[in-house]
């Protein structure tokens, strides 16, 4: 039974350990179609359920073998905050972690219950998924457990965003023909300016998926980003498996496309050929392009 998982390298966080909650066996309140564990019956709670000083023994040693983590990152086989004692845990690792950082992934569906909200205060990033804005999405995409509502969902995380006020990540994962649609978007759209999140990653599958889904190309990622308002701190994560198509652009393409939203390296790694990439470089010698840092991430703008 492996607790402790990594470390691997993140470019945003560093060195990662992770640690996984339900490490014997996926347990999930979500079936997503995308997941890449194997299809399991949902559940609301854990069944197996491993023990906080496990948990803490297998940490202490791992921190013993690694002394250059920079994150600890809380995961599972499923949904962590499933886990009955999260909270408990959270004050444990706070306890003997020093100036290590913390990190959790979790689907997003607990986030309206206050002892999941104040285990996830305990945390110096939170990082939550939400692929759909509306009930039929949800159903159709993440296929969560009976009773949980995408207005719970939203009333939840509006309710964790002003209470918590170090980074939350909003993660969106996109499907072919199920939440690429522009309703879908619009409704995402209007949820996340309200929301105001740190940054939200945008993706899709690059791992071989639990049913049978396509993933979308990077250049429909990008044009996605597009539909959403400039506003939004829209991130692409690059996955090595997405199909790419280098394409030409002009000097004005490159400058109308960055005033819609900023570029970041990889966008142009991805999307653009060794032409464009020349006229990016002479756009930054010039100073019509500068590069700033926004939530950890380099982004091509305009020099205004
Ligand atoms: S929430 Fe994560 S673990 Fe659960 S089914 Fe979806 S992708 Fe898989």
């Amino acid at each position: 039974m492996n607790i402790i998982f990594g470390p691997i390298n993140s470019r945003r966080f560093g060195k990662s350990l992770g640690i996984d909650l339900s490490p014997s066996k996926k347990q999930c309140n979500f079936d997503c179609l995308y997941c890449e564990l194997e299809p399991a019956k949902t559940v609301d709670r854990y069944i197996d359920i491993i023990s906080v000083d496990e948990i803490i023994d297998e940490v202490k040693k791992a921190l013993e073998t690694h002394k250059d983590i920079d994150v600890i990152t809380i995961t599972a086989n499923g949904e962590p905050t499933l886990y009955p004692y999260l909270y408990n845990l959270m004050v444990e690792i706070n306890r003997i972690k020093g100036d290590i950082k913390t990190l959790i992934l979790s689907n997003g569906s607990t986030i309206y219950e206050p002892k999941v909200q104040e285990a996830l205060m305990l945390f110096d990033s939170v990082k939550l998924s939400l692929d759909c804005a509306t009930n039929r999405c949800l159903k159709r995409l993440d296929r969560a457990y009976s009773g949980i509502s995408i207005e719970n969902i939203k009333e939840g995380m509006l309710n964790f965003r002003k209470r918590y006020l170090n980074p939350l990540i909003i993660e969106i994962l996109f499907v072919k023909n199920i939440n690429n649609k522009a309703d879908e978007i619009a409704s995402l759209n209007n949820f996340l300016i309200e929301l105001n999140p740190t940054r939200i990653d945008i993706g899709t599958i690059d791992r071989p998926p639990a049913y049978q889904v396509e993933p979308l190309s990077y250049e429909e990622l990008r044009d996605i980003s597009l539909q959403f308002s400039p506003e939004l701190p829209i991130y692409i994560a690059s996955r090595k498996k997405v199909m790419s198509k280098p394409s030409s652009y002009s000097k004005e393409e490159i400058i109308d496309t960055i005033k819609k939203r900023p570029l970041t390296q990889d966008d142009i790694s991805v999307l653009f050929d060794e032409k464009s990439k020349t006229i990016i470089k002479e756009l930054i010698d010039n100073a019509q392009l500068k590069i700033t840092n926004s939530s950890g991430y380099d982004f091509f703008v305009i020099n205004d």
